[in-house]
């Protein structure tokens, strides 16, 4: 009878054992399927060992890269205006989503497994704005992000230098051409500001010196600060506060920066988003800096120069954050993901919101960025555009051309945009970043869907 009894036991408990072994088993196929199914040695879904299941569309419906018959958009400059989103036959490019959203291609279906085919996922990007983003920056290294301040979604992300991913070429590492090809610098990586950082000193102005307004400054074209010597690119006399913005004043910024000291200068980049990364549909962006130096180095550090770095999305989003009196929505790539006929599986959920500075902060900020335009810039150069913007053009050593950027965003309820072109060694900002911006724009404008 004892034996009887144990044999029971001894059963009863390899059943329980079989019995979570199947449960762990089902969580884990539930909650990992889509990972193993996208697992490089899986033939269901990898021919010769390129992803054969799933298609990239843009938010009209193009086709970008149809994964399942290996086919690219038509288009040879769309092709290389998006390399970076959809990505390359070797994901070489490890923020594309064909290297960093395989699960979602494959679409994997815990009932159905890959048999749906994979499933489509449409980009927020418009392949028209991108391709023109792309022809603008015309051979230069750069990138232009522009995005619905709104919505989150990011209608054109462009980095250069790129190539055809239908027809890549040998790239050898010594190519200077190809510099950094595989990086999306707007997601990826970081760049000295220069003046575009005058922003965030000007945050800090406004929220820690009560009389900043009535200030009057004085610029002789160049001023001695902690004992180095800081220059303008023109004597600009006597300004208020509006016009060492629009002027982009260095010896009143760096003045500024002393006064209000290192350790303010980068709280205020901090809660401007630049000093960490982002998430942007699952993908990381690079996260700027900000050192703590000398009185000069503070100085030059409050005009954008000295160690400061700066990610072009994340700029971007603070733009947005501006327009929107604070309020920072965070961008995103993804619309949509659908099975291939059609039906909706999932709607990218919009990140939370972030808040950056005051709105009263902001609405200030704006109105000097709109006086920027007026005053400096030239509205003529930007059609019928309610832009509001800072030019950045940022030395990167002795000799070498400096980055150009333009940043800022348009102050239209209907047309809710911001915007960051970076020029790697482009020149003068307002007019080589600004001019990509102003086509860039007024073609996002025309296209606008209602
Ligand atoms: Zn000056």
């Amino acid at each position: 009878m004892k034996k009887v009894k144990t044999r029971t036991v001894m059963i009863l408990l390899l059943v329980l054992l079989l019995a979570a072994g199947l449960i762990l088993f089902c969580v884990r196929y539930v909650t990992c399927g889509a990972q193993w199914a996208a697992f490089s040695a899986n033939d269901h879904v990898y021919t010769d060992g390129l992803l054969s299941s799933g298609q990239i569309l843009d938010r009209t419906g193009t086709m970008l890269y149809d994964c399942t018959t290996d086919t690219y958009h038509e288009d040879s400059a769309v092709r290389r205006a998006t390399l970076h989103a959809v990505g390359d036959e070797d994901n070489n490019i490890s923020t594309s989503v064909r290297a960093a959203l395989t699960d979602q291609l494959v679409g994997f279906n815990p009932l159905t497994g890959t048999s749906g085919g994979g499933h489509k996922l449409y980009l927020t990007l418009d392949a028209d704005l991108c391709r023109t983003a792309y022809e603008e920056l015309d051979g230069r290294k750069g990138t232009v992000g522009v995005y619905n301040y709104k919505t989150g979604e990011i209608l054109c992300m462009v980095s250069t230098p790129a190539f055809d991913p239908a027809d890549p070429p040998e790239i050898s590492d010594d190519d200077d051409s190809y510099d950094g090809v595989y990086i999306n610098r707007f997601l990826s990586a970081t760049f000295t500001p220069g003046s575009v950082f005058k922003i965030i000193t000007s945050a800090a102005a406004l929220e820690n010196i009560p009389d900043i307004m009535e200030r009057s400054f004085h610029c002789d074209g160049s001023d001695t600060i902690g004992g180095e010597t800081v220059t303008c690119t023109s004597y600009h006399g006597d300004m208020d506060f509006y016009g060492i913005l629009a002027n982009s004043c260095n010896c009143a910024y760096a003045q500024l920066a002393v006064e209000l000291g290192g350790e303010t200068i980068k709280q205020y980049a901090e809660s401007a988003g630049l000093l960490r990364s982002h998430t942007v549909s699952g993908l990381t962006t690079a996260a700027g800096s900000y050192s703590i130096g000398t009185a000069a180095q503070v100085g030059w550090s409050g005009v954008g120069q000295d160690n400061d770095l700066v990610n072009p999305c994340a700029m971007m989003t603070l733009m947005g954050a501006i327009a929107s009196d604070g309020t920072a929505v965070q961008p995103r790539l993804i619309a949509k993901e659908t099975s291939m006929n059609g039906l909706t599986l999932f709607t990218q959920e919009e990140a939370p919101d972030e808040t950056v500075w005051s709105a009263e902060t902001c609405r200030t900020l704006r109105k000097m960025m709109a006086n920027n335009v007026k005053q400096s810039y030239g509205q003529s150069n930007f059609g019928d555009l309610a832009i509001c913007a800072k030019s950045g053009t940022a030395e990167v050593g002795e000799d070498v051309t400096p980055h150009s950027w333009f940043t800022g965003f348009l102050d239209d309820e209907q047309h809710p945009l911001a915007f960051v072109v970076m020029v790697e060694n482009g020149g003068s900002g307002a007019r080589v970043a600004g001019s990509i911006a102003s086509a860039v724009l007024q073609q996002a404008v025309e296209q606008w869907e209602d």
